[in-house]
Parts: structure tokens; sequence; C-alpha cells
């Protein structure tokens, strides 16, 4: 009896906002895929380079609006790859840091479907240096430690974090999935031991043209992001290391040199 081949499943990260930012990789791929499951933190530019015969289905999550169910995706994922497809799972960043690409990973596998995966540049690194901020430096912090925002008790991300010994630990600290709850978040931190006048930011919609950023303290932080409405995606940054971000911005360079490659596929 003839067997069906199987397809295949790249779990990629489309990079921090900038569609440039995705890697070489995984715009071959993506350019290759007969379906595109992808998220609302994937760059919609993205999507005009998969095959005008590809399927393009958005799984995102979206406040108020039937989404789909985590198990949903993975018997998505599953089934496509069943038919022979090459499945394409696009997701914000990197598809390891945060939203649940090793749960799609571990689905894959106990299904006995073939994945890989291609990383992606994740917002916690790549988000800050947009605003000038480098998460370490020689000078100031020596290391640095993505966390996740969400309440203890949410069951996305279900671990509790240590904040006691982040504070003891003197480095970086980088909060994703934090806006809504960072009054609750910063007033942890500070009773944790952390000093109320440490340098934070909050970026929002980070490497892309809309980025903003905003520099307050530990203390005050949280008030002002309020004050200024801002909203998700948005990352936060707690450290030493933010004293750098009016230093260094990027300067505007002449226009022939920005763009560089949007300009020359043109
Ligand atoms: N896998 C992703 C993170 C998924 S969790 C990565 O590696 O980047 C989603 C969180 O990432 C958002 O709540 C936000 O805190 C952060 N984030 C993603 N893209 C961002 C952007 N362009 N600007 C600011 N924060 C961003």
């Amino acid at each position: 009896m003839e067997q069906a081949r199987l397809g295949k499943v790249f779990l990629m990260g489309a990079g921090p906002g900038d569609p440039e930012l995705i890697t070489v990789k995984g715009l071959r791929c993506l350019r290759k895929a007969d379906i595109v499951l992808y998220d609302r933190l994937a760059a919609p530019e993205l999507l005009e380079e998969t095959h005008s015969s590809a399927l393009r289905i958005f799984v995102g999550k979206e406040p108020h609006h039937h989404t789909f169910k985590q198990h949903e995706i993975n018997a998505l994922l599953v089934s496509y790859a069943r038919e022979g497809k090459l499945v394409v799972r696009l997701k914000g960043g990197d598809p390891y840091v945060f939203g649940r690409g090793g749960e799609e990973a571990l689905a894959l596998q106990q299904a006995g479907i073939p994945f890989e995966i291609i990383p992606g540049i994740t917002s916690a690194i790549a988000v800050p240096a947009a605003a000038g901020i480098p998460v370490t430096h020689r000078a100031y912090a020596s290391s640095f430690t993505i966390v996740t925002g969400h309440e203890a008790s949410s069951p996305d991300e279900g671990h509790n974090v240590n904040w006691e010994a982040l504070a003891a630990l003197g480095g970086t600290i980088v909060v994703l999935m934090g806006v809504r709850a960072l009054p609750r978040l910063t007033q942890r931190m500070i009773e944790a031991g952390m000093d109320s006048h440490m340098p934070a930011a909050i970026i929002q919609e980070g490497t892309t043209s809309q980025q903003r950023t905003l520099v307050a303290t530990l203390a005050s932080i949280a008030d002002k992001a309020r004050e200024q409405q801002f909203a998700n995606p948005a990352l936060t940054i707690i450290g030493e290391v933010v004293s750098l971000s009016q230093q260094l911005q990027e300067l505007t360079a002449h226009p022939e040199i920005q763009n560089l490659f949007l300009s020359r596929a043109s």
C-alpha cells in the first residue's frame, strides 16, 4: 500500500516588527510555503512574500474575538503536515521566547510530524536596541533576564517570577507581556528590593515606523505609561543600561542609505 508523504512544519520567527528583520532562511522558506499560520505580531508585509497560491491563516489572539485555541492550532499544524504540505508557523520575534512555540513543537513531536525551528530575532533584545538601549554593557550590566509580566496565576505562562532573586542579581530586566500589569509589577519589584530610582523604559511597536519610547524610573514608569496611553505590543526594560538611551539614539543618515534593502528591491 502506498504511504502518503508527510509534509513538514517550520516553526519560524518573524523577527521583532520590522519585516526586514526576518532571517534569510526564514524568508526563503516563507516563499515556498503551501500554508502559513501567522500571529498578530508577525509583520503583515511578510505575508506579501508568500506564494499567491499559499493559504494564509490568522491564528493570533485578539481580545474579544473568537480565536483559535492552542490545541486547535496544534491540530491544524498536524493535519496540514499529514496532507504532505510545507507548513510555516510564523511567530513574532523568536519562536521559543514565550508565545508557546515549545508547546507546538511538542505537539508535532508527539504526532510524529517532521519539524524544524527557524530562529528569529527576539523583541526582548532588538526592541531595546532600537531605542538606544543595549541589554548589556560592561559598565552597567553583565546579565539580562527576560521575564513574563503575566500574573503568576496566568494559565498562559504559568511560572512564578522570583523578583527577590532578580533584584539581588542586579542585571537588566526585560519584561514582555507586561503593559496591563505594569503598576503591580513595578510595585512588586520595589518591594523585592529594587531601587525605585532605577532607570526604566517602555517601548511600543519597537523597530517599526510606529515605535514610541518613554524613559522614566521604576517608581514612575507605570503612571507615565498610562498617562501617555502606551499599549501592546510593548515591553519594559529596567536597569542602568536604560541611561544610555539618549546617547545611543540612532542618528538620521543620508536618505540613500536608509532602507537600503527595500530601496534596492524596488
Ligand atoms: N516570541 C516573541 C515574544 C512573544 S510574547 C519574541 O521573541 O519577541 C509577546 C510580547 O513581546 C508582547 O507582549 C511584547 O511585550 C513583546 N513584543 C513583541 N514585539 C514587540 C515590539 N515590536 N515592540 C515591543 N514589544 C514587543
